[in-house]
C-alpha cells in the first residue's frame, strides 16, 4: 500500500474521517471500511469516557485484529505500574475489572514481567503503537493515510530518567516548519508565544514569535498525544497511562 501525498482540498479527507455516516476506506489497509473505531480505543481510558473521542473508518478485519493486542498492552502497563509503584498504586475500577476478566492473560503477563521476558512482546507492542499513530495522524493532520513504513520507539517509565520524561513531554517547536493544510485539526493546537530578546547593546527589545504545538489530552493522566509533519516525516508521540512513552516516525512518500 502506497501513501498518496495529499496536497488537495481537505474537504474530501474530512468527510472520510469525520462524517459518521460515510463509510469509506479503512485507514489501515485501504480496503472498504464498514466499521468506525475510536482512536484511542477505550481500553486505554477510564470512565467517564470522553464524549468526543476521535472516530476513524476501518474494515472489520483491522478493527478486530487489534483489539486483543490493545487489551494485552493496557493490562501490561497496569501490571508494570503495580510493580513500579508498589502499594502506592491504585488500579482504576475498569483496570481492575479488566484484569479479573482476563485472568489467564494477566497471569501470562505477570510471569513475563517476573522472568524479564518482555522483549518477546516487542513486536506486538510496536504494532499497537504504530496503529494508534496512524489513527492520530489521520485525524489530526488529515495525513498519514495507509502508511506502512515507519519506526516505533517506546520506553516504559521505569526505564526513563526524569529528564528524559521532561524532554519527551515538550511541545513540538514549529519555528521554520511548513504549516499543514488549512483546516486540519492541528491548527487548533498551534500556539504563538511572544518572546522578548533583550540585547545588551540595544535598549530596544526585539520580539519574535515562538511557535509551539500543544499536546492533545484525550483524558488527563490516561492518554495524550501529539502529531506533526516535519518534511517527509510525520512524527507522532504518545503518553499512555503516564507510563508508556512512545514515538512513531511515519515515512511519507512524496509523490512528484
Ligand atoms: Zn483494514
Amino acid at each position: 500500500m502506497k501513501f498518496v501525498d495529499y496536497y488537495g482540498d481537505d474537504r474530501l479527507r474530512h468527510k472520510i474521517v469525520y462524517n459518521k455516516n460515510s463509510y469509506s476506506e479503512c485507514i489501515y489497509c485501504g480496503k472498504q471500511a464498514n466499521t468506525r473505531e475510536h482512536i484511542p480505543s477505550r481500553v486505554f481510558l477510564s470512565k467517564p469516557y470522553p464524549s468526543n473521542l476521535a472516530i476513524v473508518p476501518a474494515c472489520v478485519k483491522c478493527n478486530n485484529s487489534f483489539s486483543n493486542d490493545e487489551l494485552f498492552l493496557s493490562i501490561l502497563i497496569e501490571k508494570l505500574k503495580i510493580k513500579h509503584f508498589g502499594q502506592n498504586y491504585v488500579l482504576s475500577e475498569e483496570a481492575d475489572r479488566r484484569i479479573k476478566q482476563n485472568e489467564k492473560l494477566a497471569h501470562m503477563i505477570d510471569a513475563a514481567i517476573e522472568n524479564e521476558r518482555l522483549d518477546e512482546f516487542n513486536k506486538k507492542i510496536s504494532r499497537v503503537i504504530f496503529k494508534l499513530a496512524i489513527g492520530h495522524s489521520v485525524y489530526e493532520l488529515s495525513e498519514g493515510y495507509c502508511i506502512e513504513d515507519g519506526t516505533v520507539k517506546y520506553s516504559f517509565l521505569n526505564h526513563l530518567s526524569a529528564e528524559e520524561v521532561d524532554e519527551f513531554s515538550l511541545p513540538f517547536n514549529l519555528n521554520g516548519q511548513l504549516f499543514p493544510e488549512i483546516g486540519s485539526r492541528v491548527y487548533e493546537r498551534i500556539l504563538f508565544l511572544e518572546v522578548n530578546f533583550a540585547a545588551a547593546s540595544d535598549p530596544e527589545q526585539l520580539t519574535a514569535p515562538l511557535v509551539l504545538l500543544d499536546w492533545v489530552d484525550v483524558q488527563e493522566k490516561r492518554y495524550s498525544y501529539t502529531s506533526y509533519r516535519f518534511g517527509d516525516e510525520i512524527v507522532v508521540k504518545m503518553i499512555i497511562n503516564e507510563f508508556l512513552y512512545a514515538q512513531v516516525i511515519l515515512n511519507v512518500e512524496v509523490s512528484t
